[in-house]
């Protein structure tokens, strides 16, 4: 716990400098090694320090061995899958946070990870906005199942468990659909470029055309049917 309580501490938002994230250890268990490489980099970035594990046996050994701050886990895994690594984890009372990374966009998918004991969990693809908010309030908040909701007019969201309600109203959106309203929620205010949605709530080196946004800006509109999301000429769009 006294590592969780260090990691509390260097969690102050201070714009994503760095400097609070120095000292906190992130085990990255994703045998994908452009994405695996792709999430280390943008971490260590941010602060973080980082080890990366290429399958489920040697994510499993790291964990047991090493005192982290948290681990990213992705769910397919060549030998050990995902789910067994973190049900077995928690067998050994390893309670190290663990954000899981699910492939698939199914809500089986979603309650078998938190039933194994993970945290919290984030569909791919995700934003690295996201993914770095996410793995910053699972450290903040030790690692325990809290809802997080996010609010803007009538329009609610709750990303763990990837709810979206207007008006009280369940909505239901796609992986995509939900990770740019999310992306778009949590840059409340800003104006955010076609350009920019594509590069973080598509895969990271997706380089194709930034029109697909505005196809799914549309859909999301009309699921919606609430005005929040703005668009701005010339710009891109905003949340107020
Ligand atoms: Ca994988």
């Amino acid at each position: 716990m006294g590592l969780l309580k260090v990691a509390e501490e260097n969690f102050r938002w201070n714009g994503g400098s760095g400097c609070d994230t120095v000292g906190v250890r992130v085990l990255v268990v994703e045998d994908e090694v452009r994405q695996a490489d792709a999430v280390r980099r943008g971490l260590e970035a941010e602060g973080f320090a980082v080890d990366v594990a290429g399958n489920g046996t040697d994510g499993l050994w790291l964990a047991t061995e090493q005192p982290y701050d948290a681990i990213i886990l992705d769910v397919m895994l060549p030998g050990i899958n995902g789910y067994r690594v973190c049900a077995e984890l928690r067998r050994r009372s390893i309670t190290t946070p663990i954000l899981m990374l699910t492939a698939k966009d199914g809500e089986l998918d979603e309650a078998e990870a938190l039933e194994t004991g993970a945290d919290d969990f984030l569909s791919k693809p995700f934003s690295y906005v996201v993914l770095v908010a996410r793995l910053r309030a699972l450290m903040r908040r030790g690692g325990s199942t809290q809802p997080v909701t996010l609010v803007a007019g009538n329009v609610e969201v709750e990303t763990t468990r990837r709810r979206c309600q207007v008006d009280g109203r369940e909505v239901n959106l796609t992986a995509r659909e939900f990770a740019i309203l999310e992306y778009l929620i949590r840059r409340r205010g800003e104006v955010v470029p076609k350009r920019e949605i594509v590069e973080h709530v598509w895969d990271f080196a997706y380089d194709g055309e930034d029109n697909v946004v505005e196809v799914h800006v549309s859909a999301l509109r009309r699921k919606l049917a609430s005005p929040i999301i703005e668009t701005i000429r010339g710009g891109g769009y905003r949340v107020q």
